[in-house]
């Protein structure tokens, strides 16, 4: 319940947040809503000596959605993206999965840069970022650079971001028009981490499926953007027997661990139920 003593610091401007950033080096630690961190810190497996809070860095905080782009602040919180109705319209899988995070007091600090920062398997917007391709904005002090989200998660708590850069923005291509998604969430209660998960974005052109992305929750070690499962999907009128050779393909990605959700076996049939139902759910909303 007690964290070791620290030092804080709020910057004003991103250029002061990266400044203390790389000044502090790896005693240093970013704040944004601090609802991973200070859990983490209150059980003393998080010991930063600095804690940079980025809450007053203006820039971080907005969303813009035009031609198509989408891109969403790094500080934004769960409440902003499901307050949205602008990106609901543009990618409604966002309000969808963010609903499904945590609990309302959470949502009003807990924020996008965070989750998709993190590196906690358990997060769930890191996956949908992979199903939506997202790309994530690095600055350090060298500058700017971009990171795929389907390139960014190594391991669980690594990630390609270098100790001394701030993920500034998340950047996406909004899906097309009259696309069908669904982010189905297994989970034992209100603001469990899945025991499975699973993203679907699709488009239908006729009867055919024109295009398809999968990704998964918490089955493994990092969130997994299931290339093989959607590439079954395209082309096909997402027949029964499609569907299952896409399930099995995701479900043969996966690794979970046997933790309280249940043995590993039993998550990785959860994940293939979430994949099935995800597909229905966002072929039913397709266009
Ligand atoms: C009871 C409870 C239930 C929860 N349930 C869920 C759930 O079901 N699904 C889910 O996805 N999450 C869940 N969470 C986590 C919640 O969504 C967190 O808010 C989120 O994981 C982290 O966001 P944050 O803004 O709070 O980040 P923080 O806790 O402030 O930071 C998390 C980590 O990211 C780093 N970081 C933060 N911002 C940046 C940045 N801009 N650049 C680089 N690094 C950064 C921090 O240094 C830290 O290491 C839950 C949390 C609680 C307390």
């Amino acid at each position: 319940m007690i964290p070791g003593s620290f030092e804080y610091h709020r910057p004003a401007s991103l250029s002061d947040a990266v400044g203390l950033l790389s000044s502090l080096g790896d005693d240093a630690l970013l704040l944004a809503g601090g609802h991973s961190l200070i859990p983490m810190m209150k059980l003393r497996m998080a010991l930063p000596e600095h804690l940079v809070d980025l809450q007053d860095v203006q820039s971080l905080k907005s969303v813009s959605v035009a031609d198509g782009k989408i891109s969403i602040g790094a500080m934004v919180t769960q409440s902003e993206l499901i307050a949205n109705d602008e990106l609901h319209a543009a990618c409604p899988i966002i309000r969808e999965a963010s609903l499904q995070i945590a609990d309302p007091q959470v949502r009003n600090l807990g924020t996008m840069g965070g989750n998709v920062a993190n590196g906690d398997p358990g997060n769930d917007m890191p996956a949908i970022m992979q199903a939506l391709d997202a790309t994530y904005v690095l600055v350090g002090p060298d500058g700017e650079r971009q990171v795929a989200a389907r390139n960014f998660y190594e391991a669980a708590y690594f990630t390609a971001r270098k100790d001394d850069e701030i993920l500034t923005a998340i950047r996406l291509d909004a899906p097309g028009a009259g696309h069908g998604s669904a982010y189905l969430k297994q989970k034992r209660k209100i603001g469990d981490y899945a025991t499975a998960a699973a993203a679907v974005i699709l488009e239908m052109s006729g009867s055919e499926c024109a295009s398809a992305s999968v990704a998964l929750t918490n089955v493994a070690d990092t969130p997994l953007w299931a290339e093989e499962a959607s590439a079954i999907l395209v082309g096909s009128s997402l027949d029964d027997d499609t569907v299952r050779r896409a399930v099995e393909a995701a479900k043969a990605i996966t690794d979970p661990a046997t933790d309280g959700r249940g043995p590993k076996e039993f998550r990785t049939h959860i994940a293939g139920v979430m994949v099935q139902r995800a597909i229905a759910s966002a072929r039913s909303r397709a266009q």
